[in-house]
C-alpha cells in the first residue's frame, strides 16, 4: 500500500509547494481558481505546528481526495454533496462530517463541533506558487474522565451510552447529597446500586457533598462522623466505593444558594480524619479548594503530616500558577491535580465566577499556558483529566460548556503535550489511583 502510493505520488507529483507559516498571503483564492490550479494535482507540504510532511491528492474538481502523512496512510473520498469524508487509516474506516467555511473545507469531528482538519486555505500572494495551508490534530484515543458528579436525576444507562460513543472507558463519579441548582440531589444507598450496577465503568466515592459535612464544625466533628468513618473505609476496603469526593473546603460561590461561599478550615480534623482513612485504604481524597494565600499553607500542612495519603487537589490543584504547582509536586511525592473544567469553555477554566492575581488559567484560547506544559512534562504521572458535570443538564446539552464540549476541548488541546503524556493523563493515572485492584 505505501509502496504504490509512493509511487503515485512520484508519477502524480507535478506540483512542489512549500508551505509558508508567515502572513502576508492574504487572498484567498476562489473556487474556480482552486480549481483551475489542483484539478487532479498532488500537493506536498508540512505541517505548521507539528513539522511533519503531508501530500494531498486533487480530483478533477478540485477537491481533495486523498491525504497521505507520515503519521499513517490514508486514503480518503469527499464529495461537497455529501459534506462528509470517509479515509481508511491504519485497517479502520472513519467518517468525518466535512463543511466548506470561510473559502476553507474543514473536517469536523464526529459530533460536527470541532475542526480536526482545514483544508484548501489557499492563499495568494506575490508568488502564485505558494500556499498557506493550516492543520489541525485531535487526540482520538480513549479519555477516563477524572472528575464526575451523580445527582437524582441522572441517567446512568444513558451516561453509558453516551461514554461508549465518546470513547470515554470510566468515569470517577462523586454522589451530590443535596440539590444544585436544577439537579436534585441523590443518597449514598442510590449511588450504591449505581456503584453495583455500572462497577465496570462507573469508579464511584463515598460522598462527602452533604449538608450535615457542612453544617459541621471540621474541628470538631459530630458523633455520626465516626460511625460514618468506619462505614467509609468498610465501602472503600471492599473496592465497592474508590475513595473519598468531592470534599469542597474553599469555594467561590456562583449562586445564591446555602454554603455555596465556603471557607473551611483544610486544616482540620475533618480532613484529617480523611487522609488517615485515604492513607490506610490507598485510594485518594479528592479535595476542591481554591489556592488562595491562606490555603495553600494548610495544604502543605496535611500533605506532611500525611504522607502516605493520597490527595488530588481538584481543578487544577486549585488554580494556583503552574510554577507553584510545579513546586508543590517535586516536594510533595502524594498530591495529584485533576483537571476537572480546566478548559477555557467558559466555566472555572476561564476564572470563574471571580478572577484573582494568585489564579492561572489552564489552556488559554485552545493553547495550554507554555508553563503548564513544562509542569505536566516533568510530572506526566500527577495529572489526569475531568470534565465535571455537576448537572445533568450538562451531560444532555451541546455546545463548549456541556461535557461533550469538554471532552472536544480537551481533545483537541492534548496533541501539545508528549504521547506519553497524554497516555498517562487520560489512562494511567486515574485507573492506577481509582481502578480495579
Ligand atoms: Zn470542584
Ligand atoms: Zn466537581
Amino acid at each position: 500500500m505505501k509502496n504504490s502510493i509512493s509511487y503515485t505520488l512520484l508519477t502524480m507529483l507535478s506540483l512542489l509547494i512549500t508551505i509558508i507559516s508567515s502572513p502576508g498571503y492574504a487572498d484567498e483564492l476562489s473556487e474556480d481558481e482552486i480549481i483551475e490550479r489542483f484539478s487532479n494535482k498532488t500537493v506536498e507540504g508540512r505541517h505548521l505546528k507539528k513539522n511533519f510532511s503531508f501530500v494531498r491528492f486533487y480530483g478533477a474538481d478540485g477537491t481533495l481526495i486523498a491525504v497521505s502523512d507520515e503519521k499513517g496512510e490514508r486514503t480518503a473520498n469527499w464529495s461537497a454533496d455529501e459534506e462528509n469524508l470517509c479515509h481508511q487509516w491504519h485497517g479502520k474506516n472513519k467518517c468525518f462530517p466535512m463543511k466548506e467555511q470561510d473559502g476553507v473545507v474543514k473536517m469536523y469531528n464526529r459530533r460536527g463541533t470541532v475542526p480536526i482538519l482545514v483544508f484548501n486555505k489557499f492563499t495568494d500572494g506575490n508568488n502564485l506558487d505558494k500556499i498557506t495551508a493550516t492543520e489541525t490534530e485531535i487526540y482520538e484515543g480513549p479519555i477516563i474522565d477524572g472528575h464526575g458528579h451523580l445527582g437524582g436525576n441522572y441517567d446512568p444507562a444513558e451516561m453509558l451510552a453516551r461514554d461508549k460513543r465518546d470513547d470515554v472507558p470510566h468515569m470517577v463519579v462523586f454522589p451530590r447529597l443535596f440539590n444544585a441548582d436544577t439537579s436534585k440531589g441523590t443518597t449514598e444507598e442510590v449511588a450504591s446500586e449505581i456503584a453495583a450496577l455500572y462497577k465496570d465503568h462507573m469508579w464511584m466515592t463515598v460522598a462527602l457533598q452533604r449538608r450535615d459535612v457542612y453544617e459541621m464544625d471540621w474541628q470538631s466533628p459530630q458523633s455520626w462522623w465516626q460511625d460514618w468513618l468506619k462505614w467509609a473505609k468498610d465501602e472503600i476496603s471492599s473496592g465497592r466505593r474508590r475513595g473519598m469526593g468531592e470534599l469542597t473546603a474553599v469555594h467561590h460561590a456562583y449562586t445564591e444558594s446555602e454554603f455555596a461561599e465556603r471557607d473551611f478550615p483544610v486544616d482540620s480534623v475533618l480532613v484529617n480524619d480523611l487522609l488517615t482513612l485515604s492513607a490506610q485504604t490507598q485510594r485518594p481524597l479528592v479535595l476542591h479548594a481554591e489556592g488562595e494565600a491562606h490555603v495553600v499553607p494548610q495544604i502543605e500542612t496535611q500533605l506532611k503530616r500525611h504522607p502516605k495519603a493520597l490527595l488530588v487537589w481538584a481543578h487544577a490543584c486549585g488554580r494556583s500558577q503552574p510554577e507553584l504547582v510545579g513546586k508543590l509536586l517535586k516536594t510533595y511525592p502524594n498530591l495529584y491535580c485533576d483537571l476537572g473544567n480546566m478548559t477555557d469553555t467558559g466555566n472555572y477554566g476561564s476564572l470563574w465566577p471571580r478572577k484573582e492575581d494568585w489564579m492561572s488559567q489552564w489552556e488559554q484560547d485552545g493553547t495550554i499556558l507554555p508553563e503548564w506544559i513544562k509542569v505536566m512534562e516533568q510530572f506526566p504521572d500527577r495529572f489526569y483529566l475531568g470534565m465535571d458535570t455537576n448537572q445533568w443538564r450538562g451531560w444532555v446539552n451541546q455546545g463548549i460548556r456541556s461535557r461533550a464540549g469538554r471532552l472536544d476541548r480537551f481533545r483537541a488541546v492534548l496533541p501539545q503535550l508528549s504521547d506519553s503524556t497524554i497516555k498517562s493523563i487520560t489512562i494511567e493515572v486515574p485507573t492506577k489511583l481509582f481502578g480495579d485492584r
